[in-house]
């Protein structure tokens, strides 16, 4: 089965891709998160992830949004949950077009991220795009993710993304 497995950074996809790897999961990578700020960080994080997939044999890209723009999708309450909502629901249209079976996300290893937020953002594009997608609390793989990412020498941001959460933890 094809697995879209979003990424919302290099050290949070470790455990999640050797879990569904473990699966049995073809997993496919993909980078969507204009929510970073600033663009040098962004770049940076794509750099850290883009060089495990390569060591990971991960086939993986990534798509670009301008920040202004998703600021605009996100100035409403909730700003997190539409934040989720914009990254897994391109996710979810972009595994639909390219083929997958579905789509996952490495949003849900961290404790730091609202885990019911991110299952109903799933939800949403699943239901939206017509396409299944793949939860799995991959909380308790947080810590090994952290050691697989400090083991491999990987830059770890200390804050979430957006503007707003600067000075916060991801
Ligand atoms: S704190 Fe994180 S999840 Fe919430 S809006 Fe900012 S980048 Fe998105």
């Amino acid at each position: 089965m094809k697995l879209l497995l979003h990424s919302c950074c290099g050290p949070c996809t470790t455990f999640p891709l050797h879990l569904f790897r473990a699966e049995g999961f073809l997993v496919g990578g993909l980078f969507f998160n204009p929510n970073i700020y600033p663009e040098e960080e962004g770049e940076k994080r794509w750099q850290t992830y883009a060089d495990w997939a390569n060591r990971a044999g991960l086939n993986a890209r990534r798509v670009r949004m301008p920040y202004r723009d998703w600021v605009q999708a996100v100035s409403k309450p909730g700003k997190c949950r539409e934040c989720y909502y914009v990254r897994l629901g391109h996710t979810a249209k972009v595994a639909k077009e390219e083929g997958y079976d579905c789509f996952s996300t490495t949003l849900l290893v961290s404790p730091y991220q609202d885990h019911q937020g991110i299952v109903l953002a799933m939800e949403r594009a699943s239901r939206e795009h017509g396409i299944p997608y793949v939860c799995r609390d991959l909380r308790r793989g947080y810590l090994r993710s952290r050691q697989m990412a400090r083991g491999n020498h990987m830059y770890m941001q200390k804050y979430c993304g957006c503007e707003f959460s600067m000075g916060g933890e991801g």
